[in-house]
């Protein structure tokens, strides 16, 4: 065959093929079919040898040109489906903003959490601050200071972890009360929420590791009576205004005089049920006036001043409040449970 011609009829064959592709690599193969080392056009010009010499510069004339038409029809078919490609792609990604969204997942607040914050608010609303103190801590903050004398039963090793010979876990948040009586001058008015450590065996009413939340009130004059208005106050707030209080006489060694405080049953409202024993009372805590040995060990002129002070315990507060039988559903973090609140 003519090689002109053999050129001709590769520009009809390319451009009828190149215009039916429409992916980027077909287009890229029939770019090495066509104009590649081993490729149609490579091949005529292998030919030249058999031409009359003065032949071949046309010939290789028209074999340049072509190459060129053929490059160029190449290029704009690979512009042409690479816009395409880039617009399929927009309308992928193409966002409708009338779709409803996703909902963001929200966490609860855990009922302790919940608890504690309304406490807290309570009483700031009664001019409280808040107070911390560590959880390790000193065995003289956490017993002598509070008027615990060495062989009284709650520095048993059976009730209380103890770090070495000085330091424990606190068994309780009163130790806070002797810190901030020891920094501060009265009037004091703190609460103090914290998380403390007895080595009770877990069960559905015990925890290793449970919430207290304690008060404490120094001031010129204060009186038994303005405990009882306090508390009243607090358990109206957290259970409702119908519910009733009862402080009946106990003994703490921080504490004198010292009473447990009950309040109607927070099912029966007093008639009697299986949550309050039939007794129609639930014990929240227990207060009282603080000890004067306490006072004065921690610098405070008992000629001057005295206060009260009271403690309890979170989680129960928080049972009761949200009809929770077992403390471990505190602690196990069971989203079941949780997402009721
Ligand atoms: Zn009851």
């Amino acid at each position: 065959m003519n090689l002109q011609e053999r050129l001709k009829e590769i520009e009809e064959e390319g451009k009828k093929i190149f215009s039916t592709v429409n992916d980027l690599e077909t287009l890229e193969e029939l770019r090495i079919d066509f104009l590649g080392k081993k490729g149609k056009i490579t091949d005529v010009l292998r030919q030249m040898g058999k031409i009359p010499a003065e032949e071949r510069p046309v010939v290789g004339k028209i074999a340049n040109q072509l190459k060129n038409k053929l490059n160029k029809l190449l290029q704009d078919k690979k512009d042409e489906l690479t816009e395409l490609a880039e617009q399929k792609r927009l309308a992928d990604e193409k966002i409708d903003v009338t779709l409803p969204g996703k909902e963001p997942n929200i966490g609860h607040v855990h009922p302790l959490t919940n608890i504690s914050n309304k406490i807290r608010e309570v009483f700031i609303g009664l001019g409280y601050t808040i107070a911390e103190g560590p959880e390790i801590e000193n065995e003289y903050n956490n017993f002598e200071a509070l008027n615990v004398p060495k062989h009284h039963p709650a520095r048993d090793l059976q009730d209380t972890f103890y770090i070495n010979d000085n330091y424990l876990l606190r068994t309780h948040t009163s130790p806070v009360q002797i810190r901030t009586m020891v920094e501060n001058q009265p009037p004091i008015r703190i609460i103090a929420p914290g998380r403390v450590y007895r080595s009770d065996e877990l069960d559905a009413s015990h925890s290793p590791v449970f919430h207290q939340l304690e008060g404490l009130l120094v001031d010129k004059g204060i009186a038994f009576s303005d405990l009882k208005g306090t508390i009243e106050l607090f358990v109206k707030a957290i259970y409702g205004e119908d519910t009733k209080t009862r402080f009946r006489p106990s003994y703490f060694p921080f504490t004198e005089p010292s009473a447990e405080v009950d309040i109607s049953c927070v099912i029966c409202g007093g008639e009697g049920c299986r949550l309050c024993s039939q007794t129609g009372w639930l014990e929240v805590m227990g207060s009282g006036m603080v000890h004067p040995n306490v006072l004065e060990m921690a610098g405070v002129d008992t000629s001057i001043y005295s206060g009260f002070a009271f403690g309890m315990g979170l989680d129960r507060i928080a049972m009761l409040k949200y009809g929770i039988e077992d403390i471990r559903l505190l602690y196990e973090n069971d989203k079941r449970f949780l997402h009721q609140f």
